[in-house]
């Protein structure tokens, strides 16, 4: 499960095996997938990521 939380005021939804936290809950479940069978991170994904 994404874990969802806030950043300066904005709702993000956060990918827990990664810490990455994305604007758009559809990005973070794919992180989060991609994360717990690759164990490690993909820059397609990651690019979307909130700084
Ligand atoms: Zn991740």
């Amino acid at each position: 499960m994404v874990k969802q939380d806030s950043k300066n005021g904005n709702s993000v939804f956060v990918c827990e095996a990664c810490g990455f936290a994305y604007r758009e809950q559809a990005w973070a479940e794919k992180c989060q997938a991609w994360c717990a069978k690759h164990k490690s991170c993909n820059v397609l994904i990651t690019r979307h990521a909130v700084q």
